[in-house]
């Protein structure tokens, strides 16, 4: 399908969605749409104007009770999802993926006018990404294989990854739709069966991928979808006694009390994706054009809200004063507004909590005695738009150094030294990701291997591949997601131990 970018196709899209599919998006179990238990319904929001999209059913404890008996009897042993071909599996995952294609202009709409993300990037971007996910985990289906082990003694020993059984997933509001699909993917491709709750302020892909999934034919109760608030239907997830894994991605404040609630309960298993405030290292020899981008890229591409955000920016005496009037230059240019009109670069934080933060932690900046380069404030007097700001003269005890952002905010600090860098840098709870520009091949070995950090971009940053596992150090999470190690998350690994009357080698 080819669109065109500077056409209101977008606006028709979303409307015609409105009126189809979404007029009053429900609870999805056993394949079925259901109003809520308590009755109650919730607003989802559009960020970029303030304006209500539509209420959405709104689940919570009792609600997820049906999604978790649902998901159970999916997974009863002679199910038609237990006695499924692996390759089948992995079919209907490709099938998913196919009709996400179709959908590509629907979902990249929703994905832009709920969760505030430039349409190019959503259509470009966040699709490409999630399609992809599906098929790259549609491919391991029917390739994770256990062993055979040479035993002590009159003993034939396998080993097989089995599915962990019924997985409750809570997933985050700045990537709704590629985040449902890191979380869906392996925990299909392997077999289990999934409860997702998405982000309350986002919750609309979420609820189409629900009737794409039904559209591609998975067994009744395979996936669900329960939308709703954290404290109520997230934490009855993490609190369940009958579900067996919980993954979550979000803040490091509420993936603490996913981990406390899953020891309080059943001690189910637990991955967690959480924040960070990731450095990124400029060294004097790096080429200065590309890495005043890459850094520019990475802590302003969707208004900041990536955790593996480039928000601690460590450039080197010498070069200084040149990246930040380049840095400045460049954010300049950055040009605010509607996600959905065509030309421009940034749209709005999520919702008024994440903008007033931002907008706090700016004062802060100014107070503390970082230099305000450009930006500092709201941007319009509609929507939750923050202007692209950038701070030079930044020290590492400030709290625009420390604490997470998660907006077009970047800090600009100034190092001396290697060793230097290494220690400021490591200095933080977090280690989610790190950059390191230079065109010494020694220090960049050197400083990527002593970086604390799931993932150590080199001349380049948020490069980020389906094929790559991907998780955090310290506090940034539990676990990793994607790639292969990402698949074995989703398994328990059984020993069979078989007595033969006689081995031979
Ligand atoms: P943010 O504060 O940036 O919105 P959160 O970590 O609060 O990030 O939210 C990420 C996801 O976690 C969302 O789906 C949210 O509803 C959910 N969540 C929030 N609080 C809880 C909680 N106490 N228990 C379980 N899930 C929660
Ligand atoms: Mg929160």
């Amino acid at each position: 399908m080819t669109v065109n970018l500077s056409s209101p196709s977008p606006y028709c899209v979303f409307k015609y969605f409105l009126s189809v599919f979404a007029a009053s998006p429900q609870i999805f179990i056993n394949n079925e749409w259901h109003e809520s238990v308590s009755g109650k319904k919730f607003p989802v929001f559009n960020p970029a104007t303030e304006e209500i999209i539509c209420h959405v059913e709104e689940g919570d404890k009792a609600d997820v009770d049906k999604a978790v008996k649902a998901a159970r009897q999916a997974f009863q042993i002679g199910s038609p999802w237990r006695t499924m071909d692996a390759s089948e599996r992995g079919r209907l995952l490709n099938k998913l993926a196919d009709l996400m294609e179709r959908d590509r202009l629907l979902l990249a709409t929703m994905e832009s006018m709920n969760a505030g993300k430039v349409f190019p990037h959503a259509y470009m971007m966040d699709l490409h990404v999630g399609i992809k996910t599906l098929k790259y985990c549609a491919g391991w289906a029917d390739k994770v294989h256990g062993q055979t082990i040479p035993s002590d003694g009159d003993i034939f020993t396998y080993t097989r990854r089995e599915p962990i059984g019924v997985c409750g997933q809570i997933i985050p509001w700045n990537g709704p739709l590629v985040m449902f699909t890191w979380k869906i993917g392996p925990a299909l491709a392997c077999g289990n069966t999934v409860i997702v709750k998405p982000a309350e302020q986002t919750p609309l892909t979420a609820l189409h991928m629900a009737s794409l999934v039904k559209e591609a034919g998975f067994p009744p109760g395979v996936v669900n979808v329960v939308p709703g608030y954290g404290p109520t239907a997230g934490a009855a997830i993490s609190s369940h006694m009958d579900i067996d894994k919980v993954a979550f991605t979000g803040s490091t404040e509420v993936g603490k009390l996913i981990k406390e609630a899953a020891g309080k309960s059943n001690l189910k298993r637990v991955t967690l994706e959480l924040g960070g405030k990731s450095p990124c290292i400029v060294f004097a020899d790096a080429d200065l054009d590309s890495a005043v981008e890459f850094a520019h890229q990475g802590v302003f591409f969707h208004q900041g809200q990536l955790c593996i955000a480039a928000s601690r920016l460590f450039v080197e005496e010498s070069i200084y004063d040149e990246f930040v009037k380049r840095s400045v230059e460049r954010a300049k240019k950055y040009v605010p507004g509607n996600p959905l009109n065509a030309g421009i670069n940034q749209g709005p934080q999520i919702d008024k909590e994440q903008h007033t933060k931002i907008l706090d932690l700016i004062e802060s900046g100014k107070k503390e005695g970082a230099k305000l380069e450009c930006g500092g404030g709201r941007w319009g007097n509609k929507g939750f738009f923050v202007q692209p700001t950038v701070f030079s003269n930044v020290t590492d005890e400030m709290r625009i150094a420390k604490e997470e952002i998660f907006g077009p905010v970047q800090q600009i600090m100034k190092f001396k030294s290697i060793d230097d860098v290494i220690k400021r840098a490591n200095n933080t709870s977090y280690g989610l990701a790190a950059g390191v520009f230079t065109k010494d091949l020694d220090k960049a070995l050197t400083v990527s291997s002593a970086l604390q950090a799931g993932i150590v971009w080199v001349n380049c940053y948020l490069a980020m591949a389906v094929q790559c596992p991907f998780g955090g150090f310290k506090m940034s999470g539990n676990g990793r997601e994607l790639g292969e190690y990402g698949m074995y998350e989703y398994t328990e690994l059984k020993t069979v131990a078989v007595k033969i009357s006689q081995k031979n080698s």
